[in-house]
């Protein structure tokens, strides 16, 4: 996607701090974060939405290539054994501002036992 904010870092047009790549996935830490560790993990394909990629089979081979990620980045994050939180705004309504599927990882504070 041309225009798509988080398709330009996959491509480097954008620089970000990177924590984790391979071949389906990148993960970068979110320019404002919310706890002392925030990193996105983004498919590198553009989805854009979590609903856009459950309803074929490539969005949820993208799926499973994160699932399979996270734990790598995790660790790579000292997250490990730690206890983390994995948040997807979809839509608008959500919260969503980036319209490419994206997924908050969030830890290294006390983060409560409630969502909101
Ligand atoms: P959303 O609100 O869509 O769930 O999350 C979008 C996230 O992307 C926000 O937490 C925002 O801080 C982050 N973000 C927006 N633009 C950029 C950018 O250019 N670089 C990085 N690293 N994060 C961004
Ligand atoms: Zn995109």
């Amino acid at each position: 996607m041309d225009d798509c904010i988080f398709c330009k870092i996959v491509r480097g047009e954008i620089p970000s701090s990177k924590v984790y790549e391979d071949e389906h996935v990148l993960a970068f830490k979110d320019l404002h974060p919310v706890s002392p560790v925030h990193v996105l993990i983004v498919p590198k394909r553009h989805f854009d939405n979590l609903c856009e990629m459950s309803g074929d089979e490539e969005g949820l081979d993208a799926l499973r290539f994160i699932y399979q990620a996270l734990p790598e980045i995790v660790r790579l994050v000292g997250l490990q054994g730690k206890g983390f939180r994995l948040i997807n705004n979809c839509g608008a309504s959500a919260g969503q501002s980036v319209m490419h599927t994206h997924f908050h990882l969030i830890g290294g504070r006390p983060l409560g036992a409630k969502i909101l």
